[in-house]
């Protein structure tokens, strides 16, 4: 039962009043949803291709997450990590099984935290090797995205991100994405502790790492002594048709964060630690007060447990063949897009010559549609709908796609 609600209008006016205007939303008052699709207060309803941004990887009020959330809200919020509660403790367990290379985990709140810890704890571990603070450098990758706290706003290897934030904490070396040669002439230096990235950009553009190019990175950070963090806050959890997205690139890594699609649309993140780190942070040396809350880990064991299962798993390779068979449908009439790229459910359309810099002005035809769609950029249209979206959800979403599309053309 939805309770009367006062009209969009009035309800997006307290927002531009009152949040601080950092967001710039579309239209649209989201009321509930259920699988692939989502009501607004007035009663109008959408396909979902975003999730969130790709975090309702299990799509809206799937029944086994609404129980888990529920049965454990029945029994206990939070305790801090002053007290043991058996949700954070079992799916560490889960996730360390479930990772194949990780040993200790550390739950947190969001994607910026798993990444600031994941910082943090590369320098840690340099520093318990004895390097000193210049040689504990950080190679991250033009056009990544890894949060906006300060220090993952450092790491982000894109200006718009940092600027006004000055002075920035030190200690990072930005390459280009891909680029290994560069990455080789990077090392020379002699100081570099890790090198960060996404296994696929999300924000940057949805732009996967190259064949070989992860092996690369992990061949020379072994060759000189240097971490490998994955940031599969976006990629992973399944969403590349592996529960890791590493997995397909045959590389173990020695960190990886996780967060948006962990908790399916409850707050909730984690960084990975392997054997070369895992024991490196001890007592004091890190904390925050919700992180491993039981309802967030109640709702992530889940999570966990339904996003690795062969069901999703091989829904997202057909999902994703359909979506990117309609996609060259609608492009065969329109011409819209260059290059559609990524992996799994998680697919970026570039838009051509013509249409660049109008992703912005796509998505409001989208939504005007019945659509909800993402960007990743001003140049490139992103999909990253629900894994167990289904076929009629798909067609749905695509057949509205296209309809917002012609729209978009003849305007
Ligand atoms: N890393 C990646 C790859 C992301 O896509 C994001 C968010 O979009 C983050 C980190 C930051 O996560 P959060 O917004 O939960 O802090």
């Amino acid at each position: 039962m939805h309770t009367q609600v006062p009209s969009a209008p009035i309800l997006m006016d307290l927002g531009k009043r009152y949040w601080l205007p950092v967001y710039r939303p579309r239209e649209v008052v989201l009321d509930h949803g259920k699988g692939a699709r989502v009501w607004d207060t007035q009663g109008r309803d959408y396909v979902d291709f975003g999730a969130g941004i790709a975090v309702n990887a299990l799509g809206h009020q799937d029944p086994d997450l609404l129980a888990a959330l529920s049965a454990q809200a029945h029994k206990l919020w939070h305790s801090s990590n002053v007290f043991y509660t058996e949700p954070p403790l079992r799916l560490a367990e889960e996730l360390v099984n479930a990772s194949g290379f990780a040993e200790r985990v550390f739950l947190c709140n969001s994607g910026a935290e798993a990444n600031e810890a994941a910082i943090k704890l590369v320098r840690k571990w340099a520093a318990s090797k004895g390097r000193a603070p210049e040689r504990r450098v950080i190679i991250t990758f033009r056009g990544s995205f890894h949060g906006r706290t300060l220090a993952t706003v450092t790491a982000t290897a894109q200006p718009k991100y940092q600027e006004g934030y000055e002075p920035l904490p030190g200690g990072f070396r930005y390459l280009d994405f891909n680029d290994a040669v560069a990455l080789e002439a990077a090392f020379a230096a002699g100081d570099v502790a890790a090198v960060m990235l996404e296994p696929v950009q999300g924000e940057g553009g949805v732009l996967p790492a190259a064949p070989e190019f992860l092996r690369r990175v992990r061949e020379l950070c072994d060759e000189h002594d240097a971490l490998l963090v994955l940031d599969e806050i976006q990629c992973g959890m399944g969403r590349t048709g592996t529960l890791f997205a590493h997995v397909q690139d045959g590389i173990v890594p020695d960190i990886v964060t996780l967060a948006k699609a962990l908790g399916c649309g409850f707050p909730i993140g984690a960084m990975l630690a392997g054997p070369k780190v895992a024991e490196v942070m001890q007592y004091g040396s890190h904390g925050t007060t919700f992180g491993g809350n039981p309802m967030a880990s109640a709702v992530a064991r889940v999570a966990l447990a339904k996003l690795a299962s062969p069901t999703v798993l091989r829904n997202v390779e057909r999902q994703a063949n359909e979506l990117r068979a309609g996609l060259a449908r609608i492009n065969h009439q329109l011409k819209l897009f260059s290059e559609v790229r990524g992996r799994g459910l998680m697919i970026g359309a570039v838009l051509a010559d013509a249409f660049k810099g109008k992703a912005g002005a796509v998505l409001d035809h989208a939504a005007a549609h019945g659509l909800l769609l993402l960007q990743a950029g001003p140049d490139v249209l992103r999909f990253v709908p629900p894994l167990t979206i289904t076929d009629d959800e798909l067609a749905e979403g695509l057949a509205r796609l296209h309809t917002a599309l012609n729209d978009f053309v003849a305007t």
